[in-house]
């Protein structure tokens, strides 16, 4: 699943292809996609915008267009794919067994971005304001933002009585971390997923929000090395598990003790850690 590093590098690739650019025509092959909102309404709300800015919050996609806004959100294993022209598209997407999935497209002058999501978890929503969207509204701090901060991350905790694991977890908190990188984060910083996030000291604080701020900078070098390449239907970030220390490790040695990395539910989802050096 796209957690912040990834959807940023998906950002950072989109940006010279669409900004500026003006929105021709949307096609919305597979409604579902765009639910609840219908296929109507962005159709007719985004033909013949304008993208002034591609942007990020938490795992969302901003397309900022010269009224409104369009947000893309990936989900579990939603991409994006790039056309040279809308014959392309008609000719590649959606048309026989083994072609691309496409479940929305948006033509430009230069070439046509579509929105894949083969298992549908995947949404494009249109948006007269960011307020208007209660995803968007709710989000916390970005965690790659300069908002935050040591101060702000530790009023946050001081506030939460949920373990760690599922604070991070919590967009309305701190945006942007999913199950991968939240578990990294606590195995950098020594500490416990159990733990209670107000229990945490000042200095663990510190150490946690150091954590955080450092495994999601190399896993966007990672996610740019090479950047995403959306021509090809088939490509997904490589490489990252080289930099993962717990994550999908479970019995394998811890790399700082060398005791066997455990995996434990927490909130219906997997959480690893070393029991020994986490505290
Ligand atoms: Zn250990």
């Amino acid at each position: 699943m796209p957690e912040l590093p990834e959807v940023e590098a998906v950002v950072r690739t989109l940006r010279p292809l669409v900004q500026g650019q003006k929105i021709r025509c949307v096609h919305v092959f597979h409604p579902i996609a765009v639910k609840p909102q219908s296929a109507s309404h962005l159709v007719q709300f985004a033909t013949g915008r304008r993208i002034q800015q591609v942007d990020r919050r938490g795992k969302y996609v901003l397309l900022v267009l010269d009224r409104g806004l369009i947000t893309l959100h990936f989900r579990l294993d939603g991409q994006l794919v790039w056309f040279s022209d809308a014959a392309e598209l008609l000719g590649r997407a959606n048309v026989r067994e083994n072609s691309v999935h496409v479940d929305v497209a948006f033509e430009f002058a230069k070439g046509v971005l579509g929105f894949a999501d083969p298992r549908h978890f995947g949404r494009v929503h249109a948006w007269e304001s960011p307020k208007d969207s209660s995803g968007l509204a709710s989000l916390g701090i970005d965690a790659l933002s300069k908002d935050f901060t040591i101060a702000r991350f530790r009023e946050l905790l001081a506030a939460s009585v949920r373990p760690l694991k599922d604070f991070l977890l919590d967009q309305t908190r701190v945006a942007g971390l999913g199950n991968i990188y939240s578990c990294e984060s606590l195995w950098h910083a020594r500490l416990d997923p159990r733990r209670r996030a107000k229990s945490l000291k000042p200095e663990e604080a510190r150490r946690l929000h150091k954590a955080i701020v450092s495994v999601l900078a190399r896993a966007l070098e990672c996610c740019l090395h090479p950047a995403p390449d959306f021509r090809d239907s088939q490509w997904w970030f490589q490489g990252l598990e080289k930099i993962l220390r717990t994550y999908g490790r479970e019995g394998e040695p811890c790399r700082r003790c060398g005791t066997a990395i455990q995996r434990i539910e927490q909130g219906g989802r997997s959480t690893y850690f070393c029991r020994r050096c986490q505290k």
